[in-house]
């Protein structure tokens, strides 16, 4: 494992200040807020994280809107832009609207491809878009659970379409809600493998079911990993037993994380209860593959993740990781958990993804 990994971070002021929500606390629409990208860069400013010469600080690239016409409707894009013009609005219960959303959307989009374009050409090794609005609900044609336009499909269709990148990507969805919208987007795709962790109401029923593979050349390349609510950190990193093999197998040139930080404890939507240390321990883990099969060309992309005390330290827990350098958990997540789901519920399903997944991959008995 290289010792000394460069590592970019695309950073703006702008996801740090503007679009804020219409309420500050406590709804719903309140947590997507510049707040969560302020408060890691004070964090880091704080440690001094900027200041190793390992980090290297990355703008995002502009782009214009014919960019976000590759992934989205043109109706889709005009009327997000019509609201922003018009300087607010709401897009049902989960979208608000101000007049700098469309050009923060669009600046996050150019984020995503600037972190995915500064490790393929190898300018840096691993790299982290700290962007918001997130984007891996966002549909074609809609904006959806706080995502206006879908960062990290719209970045790699540009990159097929525009910059001929043609090569097998891997993506890897740690945030605790399913990315209905990016899966739909590579759905019949055998060269993109969507594999997503999500937390599952196994009784009430969710989105994000195991038989869901994809479809035509795509078949077996959807991979959903549901597990249940109060998943805590001993358990969390069980998927990595079918993941692990499936990445060799399908031996990707570059692995893409959708980083969702929601599923920490703390967190006011998500229903899981991991601390920092999972991240870390993620990080190191898919680092190593990374290193193993595709020269270590890691991406992360910010997603979810609203607790703005615990967020920062999801976020360094991964740079640390990636730096290669130990992490030590703030005290406040030493916490003995009330509720805890079983190894058992994690290991059912663990086999029945396997079984199905049989079909499909080699490396899956
Ligand atoms: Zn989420």
């Amino acid at each position: 494992m290289p010792k000394n990994n460069k590592i970019g971070i695309v950073v703006d002021d702008d996801f740090a200040s503007k679009n804020i929500p219409p309420y500050p606390h406590p709804i719903f629409l309140s947590y997507e807020t510049p707040l969560r990208i302020k408060s890691i860069l004070t964090h880091f400013e704080n440690r001094k994280i900027f200041d190793n010469e390992n980090i290297i600080k990355l703008k995002p690239k502009l782009i214009d809107e014919s960019i976000i016409n590759l992934a989205h409707t043109k109706y889709h894009i005009d009327s997000i832009k019509n609201l922003s013009n018009l300087g607010s609005g709401f897009l049902g219960e989960e979208i608000y609207i101000t007049k700098d959303t469309f050009l923060l959307a669009k600046k996050a989009i150019g984020g995503t491809i600037q972190a995915i374009e500064s490790v393929i050409n190898q300018d840096v090794n691993q790299s982290f878009a700290l962007i918001r609005p997130p984007g891996h609900h966002a549909l074609r044609e809609k904006a959806s659970g706080f995502c206006i336009f879908n960062n990290i499909a719209n970045s790699i269709i540009f990159l097929r379409e525009k910059l001929n990148y043609k090569k097998k990507i891997a993506i890897i969805d740690i945030d605790s809600h399913f990315g209905d919208g990016l899966v739909q987007y590579f759905y019949d795709d055998p060269n993109v493998l969507y594999f997503s962790i999500h937390e599952f109401d196994f009784v009430e029923g969710e989105i994000g079911f195991i038989n869901e593979l994809g479809e035509g050349d795509g078949l077996g390349k959807s991979i959903n990993f549901p597990i249940p609510m109060h998943c805590t950190d001993d358990i969390f990193l069980e998927f990595m037993d079918i993941l692990e093999p499936l990445l060799n197998e399908f031996c990707p040139d570059l692995i893409i994380i959708a980083a969702g930080f929601d599923m920490h404890f703390s967190d006011p939507i998500g229903n899981c209860s991991l601390t920092s240390n999972s991240y870390f321990k993620f990080t190191k883990r898919i680092l190593k593959i990374s290193n193993d099969i595709c020269m270590g060309k890691l991406v992360f992309v910010l997603e979810g993740g609203y607790n703005l005390i615990a967020l920062p330290f999801c976020v360094h827990a991964v740079i640390n990781a990636l730096l290669n350098e130990e992490y030590e958990p703030p005290t406040f997540e030493n916490i003995e958990f009330l509720e805890k789901c079983k190894i058992e519920d994690i290991t059912k399903i663990k086999n029945s993804l396997k079984n199905l997944l049989a079909n499909y991959w080699i490396s899956i008995q």
